[in-house]
């Protein structure tokens, strides 16, 4: 079965908003700076107050989880994600979880992280924990959760029936083509993640940041 995709980006984050059976499921919710344009992006998608069904937060960065506490409000929805990543929404720490040094953080990032330090947040306590391989057909759609860390240890994708995978920060496309992101926590949990990707049936790649690319075009690159 195949549900629309609505590719909301604000501020070079995507939040992708998919027409389930009865209602919606938004998977990211961008950062809280954006708040009201990707309210008005929701409403003017048909997505209006207690239409949205399930936030499923990819990881628990503040540019994907910025608006979950809000969309839950305003909504009545359930919020998702990785038990892994929980506590750096509940506590709004970066930090939680995560090596000393990361195993890929390249250092015009690291300068530039000096001076943009992620921004404020609600904290919140997601509703649900979500596992390796869990359907999601309780919340309308036909779709599977995959736990795949690497960018942080909580970090999952999320794929439908049709072959559409969402991957979060896992790769992005921010460089013109596909590549594992620039801040990779743990590199061997990011290649066995990619590793998995490659053998499953996927057609098109929603990144959490750029635009989508193909699982064909990331099997022509050896590595990420
Ligand atoms: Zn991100």
């Amino acid at each position: 079965m195949t549900h629309a995709i609505e590719t909301i980006c604000l501020a070079r984050v995507n939040s992708y908003l998919l027409a389930g059976d009865d209602g919606y499921v938004l998977v990211d919710t961008g950062k809280p700076e954006k708040r009201e344009a990707l309210d008005a992006r929701l409403t003017s998608a048909g997505c209006g107050p207690g239409d949205l069904k399930l936030i499923v937060i990819t990881h628990g960065d503040y540019d994907h989880a910025g608006n979950a506490a809000f969309l839950r409000e305003k909504h009545g929805c359930t919020i998702a994600m990785h038990r892994s990543d929980a506590g750096r929404v509940m506590k709004a720490d970066w930090r939680l979880g995560m090596k000393p040094k990361p195993d890929k953080f390249p250092l015009v990032f690291r300068v530039a992280s000096l001076f943009i330090r992620p921004g404020w947040f609600e904290t919140f306590r997601p509703n649900l924990y979500l596992e390796d391989e869990q359907k999601l057909g309780d919340f309308g759609v036909d779709a599977t959760v995959l736990h795949l860390p690497g960018h942080t240890r909580g970090s999952i994708g999320v794929l439908t029936s049709a072959g559409d995978l969402f991957c979060g920060d896992l790769m992005d496309s921010m460089m013109g083509r596909p590549s594992l992101q620039f801040f990779i926590n743990d590199m061997k949990q990011a290649r066995a993640s990619l590793a998995r990707l490659r053998e499953l049936e996927i057609g098109t790649v929603y990144p959490g940041h750029g635009r989508p690319f193909t699982m064909a075009q990331v099997k022509e690159r050896r590595s990420g």
